[in-house]
């Protein structure tokens, strides 16, 4: 049993590990290593079909949605976005800034045209969401960006903001698959893997084609959406083991899951237990999220001084329990709760929690 809390990689389910560690020896249909498997072989067909049903039937992803596999990351989504989108319209395009990764989007949209802040949680150290009434929202905005899980500061969108009428575009990265999202509320998804989908080198893209469509003027090959869903992921050589491993995490949570609803459950079950654990001594540990706006996944949290930090995170290691640091913008303490970690690990890491409590606070 791995407990790794990690907020940039998260852990793979120990099913999924295993099936892995086989392919990288050789596949049940190949017989050749996964790491050596042509991008243009009817098995990789196969295994980019699977991913994409996957993700359809997990998600319930409409037709009229295109599902991409891309690289480069959500830092090149950042930039792809309004290169397509904004890139050559007379519209402004919206930005939610609510952490630090949705602070990073803007600045790429102000290469492409104009863009508007509608709210900034900077002031406030983060620590909160905007509601409805506090968003000056146009109707004629070119999209509207937002970013549903904060990763680094643990804020999490119990709701969906945005016009009807405005596309709508989010950075799902560390919380697409960990439960139900309603996909037509959306013009533009799109997460990278490392968290919940799989192991980094992915991203994947849920694209409505009539927003598609609207992307105008030259891009480079690469950076226009149209060329990858023309080639159906297919334009250059893409990422094959992480694609491969993404599926299998979609089978896993498929099959031995039972789908996104119960993995929320799931979730939810394992952030309460955390939470629990933290707010039984409030004045030992200090959760950075303001209670309304917690994340399910990331739970970003201090101690009463760096001395103490630093000794928590030694014995924690100690332990077995890893990946506890803060991201290095904010410091402090994180534990993630990703998909592939256990409500075992979970309860585990909020006795010990409790455990240091008693003995330091
Ligand atoms: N957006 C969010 C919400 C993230 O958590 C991250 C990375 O952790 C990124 C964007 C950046 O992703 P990448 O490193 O794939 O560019």
């Amino acid at each position: 049993e791995q407990k790794n809390f990690s907020g940039g990689p998260g852990a793979l389910p120990l099913a999924v590990l295993r099936q892995t560690r086989d392919a990288i020896e050789a596949l049940p249909e190949t017989g050749l290593s996964v790491l050596g498997m042509s991008h243009r072989s009817a098995w990789f067909r196969a295994v980019l079909d699977e991913a994409e049903q996957n993700l359809r039937t997990l998600l319930g992803i409409p037709s009229h949605y295109h599902v991409l596999f891309m690289q480069g990351g959500s830092s090149l989504q950042f930039s792809m976005l309004p290169m397509n989108f904004l890139r050559g319209t007379k519209q402004r395009a919206e930005y939610i800034v609510s952490g630090y990764w949705s602070a990073k989007a803007p600045p790429e949209a102000r290469h492409e045209g104009p863009v508007s802040v509608v709210w900034d949680g900077y002031d406030g150290g983060y620590t909160r969401l905007p509601h409805a009434d506090e968003l000056p929202l146009s109707r004629h905005a070119a999209y509207l960006h937002y970013v549903s899980n904060e990763t680094v500061e643990g804020l999490e969108f119990a709701g969906v903001p945005g016009l009807p009428d405005v596309p709508l575009v989010c950075d799902m990265s560390s919380n697409l698959l960990a439960g139900p999202v309603d996909i037509e509320r959306y013009a533009m998804i799109y997460a990278h893997a490392q968290k919940n989908l799989g192991p980094s080198g992915v991203t994947v893209v849920i694209l409505r084609d009539d927003f598609a469509r609207r992307a105008r003027g030259s891009l480079p090959t690469m950076l226009d959406y149209r060329t990858h869903i023309d080639t159906r992921s297919l334009y250059n050589t893409p990422p094959v083991f992480a694609i491969y491993v993404l599926m299998l995490v979609t089978r896993w949570l498929r099959d031995d899951i039972g789908g996104v609803a119960a993995m929320a459950d799931i979730n939810h079950a394992k952030a309460r237990t955390v939470y629990g654990a933290l707010d039984a001594h409030p004045g030992f540990y200090r959760v950075h999220a303001e209670r309304p706006y917690r994340s399910s996944m990331n739970i970003a949290f201090r101690l009463p001084d760096a001395v103490t930090e630093t000794l928590f995170l030694d014995a924690a290691k100690r332990d077995g329990f890893h990946g506890l640091e803060g991201h290095r913008s904010i410091g402090g303490l994180r534990a993630s709760l990703y998909n592939a970690v256990t409500p075992e690990a979970t309860a585990a890491l909020a006795q010990w929690l409790t455990d240091f409590a008693q003995r330091y606070g």
